[in-house]
């Protein structure tokens, strides 16, 4: 039997239910604070990344699924949102419109990762950006957004942890600045950290070595060689979060797996989730879009993962698929005589006038007999059966009650319209 793909998964109709709830409080989320959907093509150019993500990146290096596209174009599946919707804000001259542009994203994405609980192949981020603002409070407004989102869907045992990178210069000034310090303090260091100073400094910060730890507390924190206006921007955002009544912590050893970031970091994690436990992050881009080929525009935003968020909610209130009226049809001896064409042109025929007055009704496909019919509606819910027995005429039932009255066929959509739809 064929299967789907290692790290891939099928959305099925139970599973869509909840899929649907969480696209639902997005949107409502989103909306109402004026930003607006936009999608993007499933693949791009893979200069896109490559420029926009970073070539140093895992992601770049490592994760993406790219191909020919037999004309000698390289193409990559969207490893992420950002770039591709910088990539459209730049292509359609969004800068010329009033600014900031605010947009929000619902789509699925590709990296050739190791799959494992809460981490596949192809999996959907809901996302935002907000291209054209530096202030201060673009960035608080969007980490309120990811909050009221997660609460709506009831993501619980949550942490923000929240930093600031400053500009890509003041971040190699300081990278410097740490090796000079981890190699002066080289003899207290494991092993993996000191094979890694030149290649990854930060990493000596999330050591769980207590040598390590100890050398790693009077080390140098970016947040403390912020340049005066970075440094600025970030209490802003930190008050603005305060007053917003967001708890954070203040983590200088946050790092993400992007390079475009500048000045605001920020991460969710859901202690719910284990190892994969990030639910959704993002932060200020400045020199992104500049960087795969537009002007200087700052921006901020954030994604955050579907199946994650889906993974650490608590049950979501889902409304339960109405049925109201189900069509069933009996052949009566006559009628059978004339090879049941009337009656069943009849039952087709109500199905479609039901739906058409605004009512959610189904008809039977599967050529159950009258029992199995009843049984089938009662599956269903549906609050009315209609069983047609003759084209003029038909028997409608209230399922719940089971009261049931013979009514001339253009009578049944009244009648199930004149009782209203359940609350
Ligand atoms: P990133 O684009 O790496 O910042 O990821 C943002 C969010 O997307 C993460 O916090 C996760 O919730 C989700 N995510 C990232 N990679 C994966 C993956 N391979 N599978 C499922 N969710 C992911």
């Amino acid at each position: 039997m064929i299967q789907a793909p290692r790290g891939t998964f099928d959305v099925l109709p139970e599973d869509a239910a909840r899929r649907g709830a969480l696209e639902h409080h997005a949107r409502r989320i989103l909306e109402r604070a004026g930003y607006r959907r936009i999608e993007t093509p499933a693949f791009e150019a893979t200069e896109l990344f490559a420029r926009g993500v970073g070539e140093a990146t895992d992601i770049v290096q490592k994760e993406m699924y790219t191909f020919d596209d037999g004309g000698g174009r390289s193409l990559t599946l969207r490893p992420e949102g950002t770039a591709p919707v910088c990539r459209a804000y730049v292509q359609h001259g969004m800068h010329k419109l009033p600014q900031p542009v605010k947009l929000w994203y619902l789509s699925s994405f590709f990296r050739a990762e190791a799959p494992q609980r809460g981490r596949y192949r192809q999996f959907w981020q809901v996302g935002a950006e907000a291209i054209g603002s530096a202030e201060p409070e673009a960035d608080a407004e969007l980490i309120v957004l990811l909050a009221e989102l997660l609460e709506a869907l009831g993501v619980r045992e949550l942490r923000l942890r929240l930093s600031s990178l400053g500009s890509p210069e003041t971040r190699a000034a300081y990278r410097a600045e740490l090796i000079d310090y981890l190699r002066a303090h080289e003899r207290q260091l494991a092993p993996e950290v000191r094979a890694r100073i030149e290649l990854n400094p930060l990493r000596a910060f999330d050591s769980s070595d207590r040598s390590t730890r100890e050398a790693m507390r009077s080390a140098p924190k970016l947040l403390d060689r912020l340049a005066a206006d970075d440094a600025e921007h970030f209490a802003r955002v930190r008050e603005l979060l305060d007053d917003a009544g967001i708890a954070y912590d203040l983590d200088p050893t946050l790092v993400r797996g992007l390079d475009y970031y500048t000045r605001t970091l920020f991460e969710f994690e859901s202690a719910r989730l284990g190892a994969q436990s990030g639910v959704g992050g993002g932060g200020r881009y400045d020199r992104l879009i500049e960087q795969i080929g537009g002007p200087r525009t700052p921006a901020c935003g954030w994604a955050a993962g579907v199946e994650r968020m889906l993974l650490a909610a608590g049950e979501l209130p889902l409304a339960e698929p109405v049925l109201d009226l189900y069509v069933a049809t009996q052949t009566s001896a006559s009628d059978a005589k004339r090879g049941g064409g009337q009656v069943r042109r009849a039952a087709f025929a109500l199905a479609l006038d039901a739906r058409r007055a605004g009512l959610a009704a189904q008809l039977e496909l599967a050529g159950r007999g009258l029992k199995g019919q009843l049984k089938q509606a009662d599956r269903l819910r549906a609050r009315y059966v209609a069983i047609v027995s003759e084209p003029g005429h038909a028997l409608l039932r209230e399922m719940e009650s089971g009261e049931q009255r013979e009514l001339e066929l253009g009578q049944v959509i009244h009648e199930v319209l004149r009782a209203g739809h359940p609350a």
